[in-house]
């Protein structure tokens, strides 16, 4: 290739740090000035770049145009700075990005399919330049973080979540395939937008829906095979548990909302149990959501409980309450309620409040999974504490404007005895003289390991127990140090070590289920694991 096209290509491109000998060889000379520097020194000027930016969407759009220019110098920024960065190119700041993606727009990302594409899905899959897919990430857009329905402008999460499989998890970017499905969009803001990008029609439903989503998933596995993993991500809740049951047993498929979302709040629990003493059984639980996250964590939660005592799931079941818009889902209700909610609705006279719920089930823990903000009042965390000596509180909903409660509120109004992590990132407080340093139960601590697990031992099926597994993995590494801080979650600074053991854990477990094949079954997985991890590092060209 000509030495033009290499700096125009963000695979090969490392700007001035190709070195004389490559500048010679490569037909570079003149192009570039006649400095070379480090990678370490681009990193340098590039963050003390973002950091000059107020507006986090400004951060974003400069990530997003590093990604397009020099994609090694972007996953090193993002691997070495991951706790600054990943508010950027994930939540919040994701969520503003696809609100506003029409007008940020600049060159496409991913690959659309939409229903125009009726019948060449297979046809869309090789115009994608790269032919060896490991990972795919998914999403029609209907259910972005707490935000609602974004239609085609979506994209952005696929997009962020691949960068975090990359970065966080190792797996190789040109392995990585964001897609957006559009079947059109419920949301009349967007249609009525002229910068939209997407098809100016009302969602498809039905057969219509489902046909092109089979298409879809039809398409890759004959394309890319059988241990390709497809990630569906931010689909509503009316077809994301009807996908991940229709799909899992012919296809390597996991739902981030509903499967990785219970993986890392399950991890956290167990680690608050340290915190506050006990079993998982003998817990009360009680969620503000009975949607994906909600229902999906509580289901995982009423394994382990089973697991570890015992005792049946149905009877473990009944220690979890879900609070939906509706109210506390009880038996009377039954007839009435989704399904993903029927296995919920126990014994007990209606409520429709929070904070009566609160009151009449005495959680000891709370978890807010609905997309409402704010609905963590001062009354509903004053209930929490005045029953138990340190309430277990988690704000999950995305973005931070649709947080339950800030972490403020949270330490505030239990005078500090909160137990507090959140979905969004928040800053440490300071309340009475003492700082509270609060976790984030980001998914992204569980999905990059839990995928590099599956891509290492060649996974064909996700299973409970892989969750399971990867929660257990993400719950080790916290160590004594975060406990005495008040952490559920270990830093972030870590990630990289803690995908590996994530992955170890997976893959294991895949070989234990029969559902791994790669063999010989490596000796050390961790050490494989950790092995088999994309690097960042420039390559020198001869
Ligand atoms: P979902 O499937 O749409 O479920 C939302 C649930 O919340 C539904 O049960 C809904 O009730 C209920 N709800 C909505 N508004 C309510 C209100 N004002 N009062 C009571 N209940 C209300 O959405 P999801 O996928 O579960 O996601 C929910 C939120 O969790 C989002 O903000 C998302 O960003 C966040 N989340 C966080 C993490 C994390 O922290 N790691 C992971 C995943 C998701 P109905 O069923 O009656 O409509
Ligand atoms: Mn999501």
């Amino acid at each position: 290739a000509s030495g033009y096209s290499l700096l125009r290509d963000p695979h090969y491109n490392k700007g001035l740090a190709f070195s004389e000998k490559e500048r010679d060889a490569h037909y570079l000379r003149g192009l570039l000035p006649p400095t070379c520097v480090t990678q370490e020194l681009q990193e340098r000027k590039l963050m003390q770049n973002l950091r000059q930016y107020q507006v986090p969407l400004q951060k974003y759009m400069a990530m997003m145009d590093l990604q397009e220019r020099n994609e090694r110098l972007f996953y090193k920024l993002l691997i070495d700075n991951v706790e600054e960065l990943l508010p950027v190119v994930y939540t919040p700041t994701v969520g503003e990005a696809c609100q506003k993606y029409g007008s940020i727009f600049r060159r496409p990302q991913g690959l659309y399919i939409s229903l125009k594409e009726k019948g060449k899905i297979l046809e869309v899959l090789k115009n994608w330049p790269e032919k060896s897919i490991q990972v795919i990430v998914v999403t029609d857009g209907e259910r972005i973080l707490g935000l609602g329905d974004l239609g085609c402008q979506g994209m952005g999460i696929p997009v962020g979540k691949l960068a975090l499989y990359s970065a966080l998890g190792g797996i190789r970017p040109s392995a990585c395939l964001p897609v957006t499905i559009d079947v059109g969009t419920n949301n009349e803001t967007l249609l009525k937008d002229e910068f939209y990008i997407g098809l100016r029609q009302k969602r498809a439903t039905g057969q219509e829906y489902r046909d092109l989503l089979h298409e879809f998933m039809c398409a890759v596995k004959q394309n890319y095979g059988e241990k390709v993993l497809v990630q569906f991500e931010d689909f509503a809740n009316h077809n994301a548990f009807d996908l991940l049951a229709k799909y899992g047993t012919t296809h390597l498929v996991f739902n981030d909302d509903i499967q990785g979302t219970a993986s890392v709040v399950l991890a956290g629990l167990v680690a608050a149990l340290k915190l506050i003493g006990g079993t998982l059984a003998e817990h009360t639980f009680l969620f503000l959501g009975a949607g994906e996250a909600g229902t999906g964590i509580a289901e995982l939660i009423a394994l382990e409980m089973s697991k570890q005592t015992k005792i049946p799931v149905e009877e473990a079941r009944k220690r979890i309450w879900l609070v939906d818009s509706k109210g506390l889902i009880v038996s009377s209700r039954k007839e009435s309620l989704q399904h993903f909610k029927k296995p919920w609705a126990h014994e007990h006279e209606p409520i429709n409040s929070l904070l009566e719920a609160v009151k009449s089930i005495k959680p000891t823990i709370l978890i807010g999974s609905s997309g409402a903000g704010k609905t963590f009042t001062k009354e509903v965390i004053e209930a929490m504490a005045s029953f138990n000596e340190k309430p277990v509180i988690l704000a999950l909903s995305n973005p931070t404007s649709q947080s339950e409660c800030t972490a403020e509120e949270a330490y505030k109004w239990s005078q500090g005895r909160a137990i507090f992590a959140s979905g969004s990132p928040f800053d440490p407080i300071e309340y009475n003289g003492k700082t509270y340093y609060s976790g984030q139960a980001n998914n992204a601590y569980i999905f990059p390991g839990l995928g590099l697990g599956l891509i290492i031992s060649g996974a064909i099926r996700v299973h409970d127990d892989m969750l399971l597994a990867a929660s257990e993995a993400l719950a080790k590494q916290v160590t004594q140090e975060n406990y005495d801080m008040g952490l559920l979650y270990p830093p972030f600074s870590n990630i990289r070590k803690i995908s590996a053991h994530i992955a170890a854990n997976v893959a294991t477990k895949a070989y234990e289920l029969g559902l791994a094949t790669r063999l010989p079954r490596p000796e050390n997985l961790v050490a494989y694991a950790e092995s088999c991890m994309y690097s960042p590092v420039y390559r020198s060209f001869r």
